[in-house]
């Protein structure tokens, strides 16, 4: 496998960084998780929208230009012949001293992984999944804003660890208030009296490109649309609820804290915007030739 590192495709047994990269020691540098599908980067350009924007919000000036940065992309799934591909895009701090100063960082360390994709049992988006809600809650925006898809994701580690302990694959993260979030690597949607809701991004939540996708596509579709304040009374009341990302897309959720979501079934609505969904992943994106 031949790794992208700070400008050099490099086979994975060299693809090193230093145990001073601050990447490592602080968690100080933002990421995208990025998906090929049959020759098409999926949405690269919100990608590296979203890459740039978290970057500017910790004050990391990428050296590359998003054009440059694109063709990064493209030529890391090309050297390894991929046509669907899950896509890791890192950005560091780069190499520091054992200080906090992002000052004493030469350069940032950029580094990009294609590999297959790792999804959920099949069996999950035919019967749904269940998930819990988790005591521990969601960074509050004001310490450590969601929005930037940071190195940082031990909020989101704490609250996958309380699901596995639950025996589930996914929790959903409470605010501070109460109000819901997202979960730990998707965010949340339901579906009541064909109203679609998702919490608001001033929440504090990660604004998914898949949640936007989402959002696009049910507005097509006629539904009416909704950006919010949820709460666990709203998640209960709802008619179908599903949870959004890259790696996940679509997957119906049909049970939350031992309760049924509604009947319990995966139900229309959900279905039809997974088959949207699917359209999409074939027009919209970025193409390359193998
Ligand atoms: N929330 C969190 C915390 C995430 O890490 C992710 C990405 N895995 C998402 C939501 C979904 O975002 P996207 O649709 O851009 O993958």
């Amino acid at each position: 496998m031949l790794i992208w590192l700070n400008g050099k495709l490099v086979d994975s047994k060299n693809a090193k960084i230093s145990v001073f990269d601050h990447g490592l020691l602080y968690g100080d540098g933002v990421f995208e998780g990025i998906r090929s599908y049959n020759c098409l980067v999926f949405k690269l350009d919100e990608h590296i929208d979203r890459l740039y924007a978290s970057a500017q919000a910790i004050s990391l000036k990428i050296s590359l230009t998003k054009q440059e940065m694109k063709k990064a992309v493209v030529d890391t799934l090309k050297s390894n012949k991929l046509k669907d591909a899950y896509i890791r895009l890192v950005i560091t701090r780069g190499e520091g001293d054992l200080g906090l100063d992002p000052r004493n960082c030469s350069k940032p360390t950029i580094f990009i992984i294609a590999d297959k994709i790792a999804l959920y049992p099949q069996e999950f988006y035919k019967k749904g999944l269940t998930i819990v809600t988790v005591p521990t809650r969601r960074n509050i925006p004001e310490a450590l804003n969601p929005q930037i898809k940071s190195l940082n994701y031990l909020n989101n580690i704490l609250g996958k660890i309380e699901a596995i302990n639950a025996g589930v694959p996914e929790a959903v993260m409470l605010d501070q208030n109460g109000y819901v979030t997202e979960c730990t690597g998707d965010n949340i949607f339901i579906i009541k009296d064909k109203v679609l809701f998702t919490p608001h991004v001033c929440v504090g939540i990660l604004n998914g490109i898949t949640r936007c996708a989402v959002l696009g596509l049910a507005s097509k579709m006629g539904l009416k649309t909704s950006e919010c304040m949820l709460t666990r009374f709203d998640l209960f009341n709802a008619d179908e609820m599903f949870l959004t990302g890259t790696a996940a897309e679509i997957i119906p959720v049909v049970k939350m804290d031992s309760r049924l979501i509604a009947d319990g079934s995966v139900r229309p609505l959900t279905l039809k915007l997974i088959e949207k969904f699917k359209g999409l992943t074939k027009t919209q994106g970025v193409r390359y030739a193998l």
